[in-house]
């Protein structure tokens, strides 16, 4: 089965990265959709995300990336994905996680959304907490893989 992971990735976190794995495990089959979104700024360009993810997954069997606008049920079905997997970190992920999921469900019946529970030592990880910690000099490489840690560095070295 393929799953279709959408999500921001602004940047990549070890949580994601977790979600990534068991994923791939269980369906054989993740892709990392990227939300292209033009009315947001992202902190990372899109290529520099797209390349975060595939530096760090780069050994997981069954994990690939792609990008794209609009809707996550037309990206679905171009990719040929049987069901969207978002993360549930806290009961304050759920209602928006919810939301979300009955809109693309109202949008396409057949396309199931399947959530994981994060992994506990992952579950106080955020994208925005990364880069708050980050911008004010703290250490992010048990939050980060590698690739994105030396981004944030990069990104806040002034
Ligand atoms: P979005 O802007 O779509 O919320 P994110 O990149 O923030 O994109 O998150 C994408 C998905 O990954 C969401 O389902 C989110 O709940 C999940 N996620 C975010 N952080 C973690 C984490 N630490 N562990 C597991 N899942 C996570």
């Amino acid at each position: 089965m393929k799953a279709l992971y959408p999500g921001s990735f602004d940047p990549l976190t070890l949580g994601h990265l977790d979600l990534i794995k068991r994923g791939c495990e269980l369906f054989g089959e993740v892709l990392i959709a990227v939300i292209e979104n033009p009315s947001k700024t992202p902190t990372f360009t899109l290529d520099k995300r797209i390349n975060q993810i595939t530096h760090s997954t780069h050994g997981i069997n069954g994990a690939h990336v792609c990008s794209y606008k609009g809707l996550t049920v037309d990206c679905a079905k171009q990719n040929n994905a049987d069901l969207i997997l978002r993360g549930l970190r806290a009961m304050s992920d759920f209602e928006y996680e919810l939301q979300i999921a009955h809109t693309n469900r109202s949008l396409n019946e057949r396309l199931e959304t399947i959530f994981l529970a994060t992994s506990a030592r992952h579950s106080f990880l955020s994208s925005s907490v990364v880069k708050e910690v980050a911008r004010f000099g703290g250490k992010v490489n048990h939050m980060v893989p590698k690739i994105v840690a030396n981004d944030l560095k990069m990104l806040y070295a002034n």
